[in-house]
């Protein structure tokens, strides 16, 4: 372990074959010296770490090597290539431009540019991150790119390819360097780890690469710290207690928890990992690429899109087979609503407790889907647990309700967009796995009772799938808003003031939608206050009031589940309308005015006014 050299400089690649994970770049490199093209400047773009100044040097090298080899590679012996590997040689000029960014910096570039080299043929000058360059500095170096000396050979290096003016790109030919991917990063590792005689697990090294981000310098010298920290044997634990990474072990019990609805294992999980020192952003954001990673496995055609080592992708597949596919995407969705929430949130842990349960409650969400019926029985026994709300449902679901194929049918766009997702081996096993599949259940009568029951469309058909899916909705906003609200399957007492009000209603409207004087009748007529929970509508004729009368009962239950407040009453009453206004355009209030007032048509005449 004595005198450990720190493996990003010992293994920095000396020539184009080591280099890692840019096959395309050197050979292209390798290729214009052969051809003896050489452009006489380069753009090379990418992320940091990558290998974009390596690469560089290792050109620089190799276009002043007096003895290429028949490979194209640099002799590595001639008195240039000396010169470069004990970083004496003069042919190379490296300018950082993240601190040498003004005009004054690149007028001592543009001098120097003149001097030809005394060894070898080329000068190269390697700009670093170019795009710091202050615009003044851009255009003094612009003249010297546009007609460079012969001997000189601009590199210019940039993780920022976008800040580059089109008259610099004009003048470049342009690489793209690539993040390195994860396997490549592990194969490299495991070869540096050889070199040293370090015993070192394969999925630790996984965990190292994956930590490097495609950056192979960062990966490098993420493998000297752990070396550093555990000797020379490298286990995955160590490595993701060095790393404080959190283990795949802790997202897949979790995910357990979750399955079977356990939430007090869940919190229980949670409360480790804060007591280990993680962050809960940095859980919860974990969790999002966890549910993201089990998605991935369900889909034979996304699954090389999992980067995780042997073992632990194995157990992804595992795992995967237990979740179903709207399961993931509504954790994704929650745990990703709590990652954006997060910076705002007052109380951080909470917030992020609350999205564990409502991920916890999925399950029973999915089978209260199902059972939709009665919402009154719901709303009769508030329950304060999620336990509780899962043996209602439970019970609920024991019996099949028509009701809830009805529901089914009248939505039919939320179950296009269930049925979008790919999902092959759930259609085929809709009820094997009682836990997990449930939300399939809701798919399947869907589709099997859709024509026998359209003729009762127009009937009244309880809280309907969609409905409850927008009040799921509704619920991780209020959870993410720091509200103490953990169970949602029955109508409570919510207090809502106008504005929510306004926007249920007009949620209510656009479900009808499809009668477009109907939607607009609603649209034009909000429910005013009348006594406390007691609002009213007013409308112009009994006909009108008749058939809003009809659909009461519908619109009540739907207004009450969505404002979860099953006190509040609406009734229409015949009277003269006062918000008549608020939907025209500006065209009819003005035809209002004049029939109230025929001097306002005399008025706009006389003035010739008219709207823009
Ligand atoms: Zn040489």
């Amino acid at each position: 372990m004595d005198n450990y050299i720190v493996s990003a400089r010992k293994y920095r690649p000396d020539n184009f074959e080591s280099v890692v994970g840019q096959d395309s770049i050197t050979k292209t490199l390798k290729n214009s010296i052969k051809t003896n093209q050489l452009a006489q400047a380069y753009l090379f773009c990418g992320p940091r770490g990558v290998g974009k100044t390596t690469c560089a040097r290792i050109f620089a090298k190799t276009i002043n090597c007096s003895n290429v080899t028949a490979d194209f590679e640099a002799c590595n012996e001639c008195e240039s290539c000396v010169a470069f590997n004990k970083l004496r040689s003069l042919n190379i000029h490296e300018l950082d431009a993240a601190s040498n960014n003004s005009v004054d910096d690149i007028r001592n570039l543009i001098d120097q540019v003149r001097i030809p080299p005394q060894l070898g043929s080329y000068s190269v000058y390697i700009i670093d991150e170019v795009h710091m360059l202050s615009s003044a500095a851009f255009n003094a170096f612009l003249k010297t790119l546009e007609e460079p000396p012969k001997h000189v050979v601009f590199i210019l290096a940039t993780t920022e390819k976008h800040k580059i003016i089109p008259t610099i790109l004009s003048r470049c030919q342009i690489f793209d360097f690539n993040r390195i991917g994860v396997e490549v990063i592990r194969e490299r590792l495991e070869f540096v780890a050889e070199k040293e005689n370090i015993s070192a697990e394969h999925d630790a090294l996984q965990i190292i690469a994956q930590k490097a981000d495609g950056a192979m310098r960062d990966a490098l010298s993420i493998f000297d710290q752990i070396v550093s920290f555990s000797g020379k044997d490298i286990t995955y634990q160590s490595t993701i207690k060095n790393l404080n990474v959190l283990d795949y072990e802790i997202y897949f019990n979790i995910t357990n928890a979750f399955l079977s609805g356990d939430y007090s294992s869940a919190l229980l999980i949670f409360d480790d990992v804060i007591k280990k020192g993680f962050e809960p952003s940095y859980f919860i954001t974990g969790l999002a690429s966890h549910f993201r990673d089990l998605l991935i496995c369900k889909d034979p055609g996304t699954i090389d899109l999992l980067e995780v080592g042997k073992k632990i992708k194995e157990k992804y597949l595992e795992h995967a087979q237990l979740c179903s596919v709207a399961f993931l995407f509504k954790s994704i969705e929650i745990a990703n609503k709590a990652d954006l929430n997060y910076k705002t949130s007052q109380n951080k842990r909470l917030l992020i407790e609350l999205a564990l349960l409502s991920i916890c409650n999925i399950d029973s969400k999915a089978l209260s889907e199902n059972s939709t019926a009665s919402p009154q029985a719901q709303q009769a026994k508030p329950s304060t647990t999620v336990e509780q709300t899962k043996t209602a449902v439970d019970q609920e679901t024991a019996s099949e309700k028509p009701e809830t194929i009805i529901n089914a049918t009248q939505q039919p766009e939320k179950a296009a967009e269930v049925k979008e997702t790919p999902k092959e081996e759930e259609t085929k096993e809709p009820n094997k796995n009682e836990t997990t599949s449930t939300n399939l259940i809701v798919e399947t009568p869907k589709q099997e009772s859709s024509k026998e029951v359209s003729d009762k469309k127009a009937t009244y058909t309880g809280i309907s799938i969609k409905n409850l899916s927008e009040s799921n909705n509704t619920k991780v906003e209020i959870d993410s808003s720091g509200e103490p609200k953990i169970s949602y399957s029955h109508i409570g007492t919510d207090g809502f003031d106008d504005a929510k009000l306004k926007y249920v209603w007009e949620k209510y409207a656009e479900s009808k939608r499809e009668n477009p004087r109907l939607y607009s009748f609603l649209l034009a007529h909000l429910p005013e206050k009348n006594n406390e929970n007691q609002y009213v509508i007013v409308v112009e004729s009994n006909l009108i009031k008749e058939k809003l009368d009809a659909e009461l009962n519908e619109t009540l239950k739907f207004l009450k589940t969505e404002l979860n407040n099953r006190d509040f009453e609406l009734s229409y009453i015949i009277g003269e309308t006062k918000q008549e206004k608020t939907f025209k355009s500006d065209q009819e209030k003005l035809e209002d005015m004049i029939k109230e007032n025929p001097e306002v048509k005399k008025l706009r005449d006389q003035l010739n006014l008219d709207f823009e």
